[in-house]
């Protein structure tokens, strides 16, 4: 069609503005059409592989667990409508409740360092979206995840349900208390930003364990923390990265 179009206008010697409008309106109907072949399912696949490639082994992360798990985990099911373009972008998205779904990188990163291995018990603190919780599940972990915000802990556990995670067991509760019948933890991912690390959490992690949080003020500057006890119970911090995490909140009832 465009050829015919083109043709005519050329073999006239002249160009009619009519041609062209309609040149314009064909081409565009063409680029709005998804590429031939490729079922939507296949679509999020491409834009997931490029995601790791280039934001998550591009920015250094090579745990093969973490990066197959973030190969694995279909983001797009975790972000709202509004954001599906962008569900495989480097960013952290706005979810309900005023809360967002951390940036990928940061997902990748904070799993990395947490050293995933089959079976490990992992406790998280923010379920969110429950995105953190299902790249953990792929990694082979039994994961523990808590929020304190009730509309998201219902709307997250029905998202794993539904996307084949059940068997990550859910609570809503205030995480800063921890999950106490199910420690100790071998580690434990806190996605919101304490102002300092609830010591109940230190408790509950299991002598060589691993923590990752971020700690700093909700305006100001925050760190992602590693938190390491040794076998005799020593707590080692190390401040890894700057970060900027939605604040861990209480419940103050
Ligand atoms: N891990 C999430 C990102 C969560 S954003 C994801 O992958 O989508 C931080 C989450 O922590 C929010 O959902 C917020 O409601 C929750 N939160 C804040 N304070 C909390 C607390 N004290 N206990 C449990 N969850 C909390």
């Amino acid at each position: 069609m465009i050829r015919a179009i083109l043709s005519r206008s050329a073999s006239a010697g002249v160009v009619h503005l009519r041609d062209v409008l309609l040149l314009v309106g064909v081409m565009g109907s063409l680029m709005t059409v998804p590429a031939p072949g490729l079922s939507q399912t296949e679509r999020y696949d491409r834009l997931r592989e490029e995601m790791v490639r280039r934001w998550i082994e591009g920015q250094g992360v090579r745990d093969p667990a973490t990066l197959l798990a973030m190969r694995t985990v279909p983001r797009h099911e975790f972000v709202l409508p509004e954001y599906l373009r962008r569900a495989y972008g480097d960013h952290a998205l706005p979810i309900t409740h005023g809360q967002t779904i951390s940036q990928p990188y940061i997902v990748a990163y904070m799993t990395e360092m947490l050293r995933p291995e089959p079976e490990m018990k992992v406790l998280e603190v923010g379920t969110g979206s429950g995105y953190q919780a299902a790249v953990l599940a792929e990694t082979g972990a039994e994961v523990f995840t808590i929020e304190l915000v009730g509309g998201l802990a219902v709307s997250a556990r029905e998202r794993l349900d539904r996307l084949g995670y059940g068997a990550i067991e859910s609570r809503h509760a205030d995480g800063f208390f921890g999950w106490e019948e199910e420690a100790p933890f071998d580690a434990i991912i806190v996605t919101a930003a304490a102002g300092y690390i609830p010591p109940p959490l230190i408790e509950q992690l299991r002598p060589g364990g691993r923590m990752m949080i971020p700690v700093g003020s909700i305006y100001g500057i925050q760190n992602l923390i590693l938190v390491e006890k040794s076998a005799d119970g020593e707590i080692r911090t190390e401040a890894l990265l700057p970060v900027r995490f939605v604040p861990l909140l209480r419940d103050i009832r």
